[in-house]
């Protein structure tokens, strides 16, 4: 089960504009192919399906942790694109459509479908497949499946950075590079205690480290690039038989911290009356309410 706590796992500052065209980059990395919600819903249905938890506990732990943080990202992906659209108003006689942009095919879907709001779809606007999910049951294929994924995303993440400048995606960007590599280098320990192939040789993948990208470096120096966060309250600790040794840069020793990060605040946006967000006219919401309210009281 599930404790949710209303806070992003790192501090955003709500942009200062609307940047259509950071949010459908950014949203790749909720739902395209290497996106957030596939991590998330890789490790879910790996954890939901693992067979012998008990004996084999350090590995079960590492996933279904794991895919505890990544509820986390999906949520941070999600603030950062209603951030990018936030404040976004027919601009004069221009149709919305114009204020979100031509050089997305994503805009027309936040206007007609999302709220002004993250989907669950690609920077084209495609919907997230279920079929993005691997989970054979053979412990090695999946680990090494999520190793794969992990760096795919890394990748995926690096071609959102290079289409943006957007300060507020790079901050967020520069966080998850971070966390994205203290998975792939989890699964990579995971699969040596497994095999003995040091995986870990082959990392960063692409090979560019994360100290390279300025917006990873205050997290590096939080020493979030050798941590995993516990995401729970009694449960998981046996990851930590997978999760010890040395930071790949050589930067110190890895670290497991009991509960989540200390995070930041949610947003809190305007709605977008001309859009009908909450509504046209929200005032009449409220004397609809209290018009109920006096019927109900009699
Ligand atoms: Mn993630
Ligand atoms: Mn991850």
């Amino acid at each position: 089960m599930f404790i949710r706590i209303d806070k992003l796992q790192v501090e955003m500052p709500l942009p200062n504009e609307p940047d259509p065209s950071a949010a459908a980059a950014v949203n790749e990395l909720m739902g395209g192919r290497f996106g957030e919600l596939t991590t998330l819903n890789t490790y879910m249905f790996q954890s939901f399906n693992f067979k012998q938890r008990e004996k084999l506990k350090p590995f079960y732990a590492l996933i279904a942790n794991i895919a505890a943080e990544e509820l986390g990202h999906i949520e941070l992906v999600g603030a950062a694109v209603n951030g990018l659209l936030n404040g976004i108003q027919p601009k004069g006689d221009a149709a919305f459509a114009d204020s979100f942009g031509t050089a997305t095919m994503a805009g027309p879907m936040y206007h007609i479908n999302g709220g002004h709001g993250v989907l669950p779809m690609s920077a084209m606007g495609q919907p997230w497949r279920g079929d993005y999910i691997f989970n054979s049951g053979n412990l090695v294929l999946d680990l090494l499946h999520n190793f794969f994924l992990e760096n795919g995303a890394r990748t995926a993440k690096l071609r959102v950075y290079e289409m943006t400048k957007n300060p507020a995606a790079r901050r967020m960007l520069g966080y998850l590079f971070t966390r994205g590599g203290v998975h792939a280098h989890a699964y990579a320990l995971a699969l040596e205690k497994l095999t003995g192939v040091d995986m870990k040789k082959m990392l960063p993948i692409p090979n560019i480290e994360g100290k390279t990208i300025p917006e990873s470096l205050p997290f590096m120096a939080e020493g979030m690039h050798r941590r995993l966060y516990r995401f729970s309250t009694d449960d998981y600790r046996e990851m930590g038989a997978i999760w010890r040794g040395e930071a790949l840069d050589g930067s110190g020793p890895l670290e497991i911290t009991d509960g989540p990060p200390t995070g930041g605040p949610q947003y809190q946006q305007e709605g977008v009356a001309s859009a009908f967000i909450p509504d046209y006219a929200p005032e009449e919401i409220l004397e609809i309410a209290q018009k109920l309210y006096a019927k109900a009281v009699g």
